[in-house]
């Protein structure tokens, strides 16, 4: 079972922006407002995340550790499986088996807390607690006891890199929850949870880059697309600034960055790169989750449509600059 354990770690867990991704997006599933995640040392000393969300109860904390013991994914339409395929039940597990945690959480309809705390996958304390609403995982000294791994990661700033890109695309799409990030104790990012998503442009990007944003929107029968582009005179030297979301999700998709940069080319140097976050809506079902799971990235069924949609809405917006 430890075995076990250790080699889900492996696939699920390959480096600290991993158990970040995994916990923010557990964090985010609880219906939290506010989420805080402080790491230090680019996460390898520490990882903690706070939430105010509907919590653990007292009597299923144990189990959430459990390989495949649970999983909030039901149907295969069902979107939650695109960010965590492969990792159904599995993350809380396989952090646990390659660091030393604890958990406290309290749950909402029992307002009863619980304290576990397991140390290369095995339990080491499970009492009662005091705690406000909500979870508090912290992770500490992540891969102390698989060296080979540990062996792997890169300068603190490299994994430090990671953490805070992955952070900033979740803050982008769920502009309603209040992100706060701090490494070392400095603050990296803080959004206010208004559900402003200029507001987190502001806070990701900086506010003389929000100014420049330009709102894009359009729909047809199948798919709903809002989100900003940035003006011409605001391009970047690669494609890093694109953001998709789909259905509430940060995912990567090939076929809405081909639309997105199509369109934008067609008006500006093909060196040239737009900033942008884009959201798209549309029905579980037209979404083929059969891809890599770590890479999240998703296909459409109707991708044709999708992405005229997609080129001509930014077409139209950047167009309408230029005149
Ligand atoms: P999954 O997210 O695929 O269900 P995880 O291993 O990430 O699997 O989490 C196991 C379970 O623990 C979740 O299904 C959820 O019920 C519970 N859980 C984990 N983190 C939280 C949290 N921050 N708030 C509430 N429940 C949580
Ligand atoms: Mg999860």
């Amino acid at each position: 079972e430890q075995l076990a354990n250790q080699i889900a770690a492996g696939e699920v867990v390959e480096r600290p922006a991993s158990v970040v991704k995994e916990l923010v997006e557990n964090a985010v599933d609880a219906g939290s407002t506010t989420v805080d995640i402080s790491i230090e040392e680019g996460g390898l000393s520490l990882i903690r995340v706070i939430d105010n969300g509907f919590g653990i109860e007292a009597s299923d904390i144990v189990t959430a550790f459990q390989r495949h013991a649970t999983s909030k994914i039901s149907t295969s339409s069902d979107l939650f499986r695109i960010a965590s395929l492969g990792f159904r039940g599995e993350a809380l597990p396989s952090i646990a088996a390659v660091s030393r945690l604890q958990c406290i959480s309290s749950e909402t309809t029992t307002g009863l807390a619980r304290r576990i705390v397991i140390e290369g996958g095995n339990v080491t304390a499970d009492e009662p607690a005091n705690a406000p609403q909500g979870t508090d995982m912290t992770v500490r000294d992540l891969f102390y006891n698989t060296p080979a791994r540990l062996k792997y990661m890169k300068a603190i700033q490299t994994e430090l890199g990671h953490i805070s890109d992955y952070i900033n695309r979740i803050a982008l799409a769920h502009p309603g929850i209040a992100f706060t990030f701090k490494h070392n104790g400095n603050v990296l990012l803080r959004t206010l949870g208004t559900g402003d998503r200029l507001q987190v442009i502001a806070a990701v990007y900086g506010s003389n880059t929000a100014k420049v944003m330009l709102p894009v929107e359009a729909e047809n029968a199948d798919y709903e697309l809002r989100g900003f582009i940035s003006k011409p005179e605001l391009t970047r030297a690669n494609r890093g600034g694109i953001t998709v979301i789909v259905n509430g999700r940060y995912i990567r998709s090939h076929a809405v960055n081909q639309a997105l940069l199509q369109a934008f080319h067609t008006l500006l140097p093909i060196n040239r790169f737009p900033l942008a976050v884009l959201e798209l809506g549309m029905h579980p079902s037209l979404l083929d989750v059969n891809v890599h799971p770590s890479k999240m990235e998703v296909r459409f069924s109707m991708e044709p449509e999708l992405r005229s949609l997609i080129e001509d809405a930014v077409k139209r917006v950047l167009g309408r600059q230029r005149h």
